[in-house]
């Protein structure tokens, strides 16, 4: 079942002083070398800069699921595109 969508106050920007709007995001974790991305985290973003905010109970979930090995076993798997830096990419 969805929790209703509860409306918090984000504040401003801590970076533009922009008001920060409410949105769902996507945020990755590197868990001991390996990437997971949690879905659908309500979040405060600054839609002039781009900064994300999130409550600290929100944090605090994130952190059990991340640290949570069945959820993560159970969870569809992604594949990302992995590019190896190559020094001839950093010449002008
Ligand atoms: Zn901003």
């Amino acid at each position: 079942m969805k929790k209703k969508n509860v409306k918090y106050n984000y504040g401003e920007c801590e970076i533009c002083n922009t008001p920060m709007k409410e949105r769902l995001i996507k945020q990755d974790f590197w868990i001991q070398g390996k990437l997971i991305v949690v879905e659908d985290v309500p979040a405060g973003v600054c839609p002039k800069c781009g900064e994300k905010v999130v409550k600290a109970n929100v944090g605090r979930s994130i952190l059990k699921l991340t640290e949570n090995p069945d959820r993560i076993a159970k969870a569809p798997k992604i594949s990302v595109p992995k590019i190896k830096f190559d020094m001839k990419d950093a010449r002008v």
